[in-house]
């Protein structure tokens, strides 16, 4: 059964780094999902990706 409420709790988790990504901040955030992992982030004009080099759990957004 699948869990209606997990993007938007993904999405909540990411929101922080999301932002800080948006502003031009790529380097230097942590993963959400295991604390631990360092984020590879990058973002373009109608993407942001944002992945763990640890657990491997990423996400991708695209912009309105
Ligand atoms: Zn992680």
């Amino acid at each position: 059964m699948e869990e209606p409420g997990e993007d938007i709790e993904a999405l909540s988790r990411y929101q922080d780094v999301i932002q800080e990504v948006l502003a031009g901040r790529t380097e230097g955030h942590k993963c959400p999902v295991c604390g631990d992992g360092d984020l590879e982030c990058e973002a373009d004009e109608v993407h942001v990706r944002v992945r763990c080099v640890k657990c491997g759990r990423f996400f991708e957004g695209m912009l309105a």
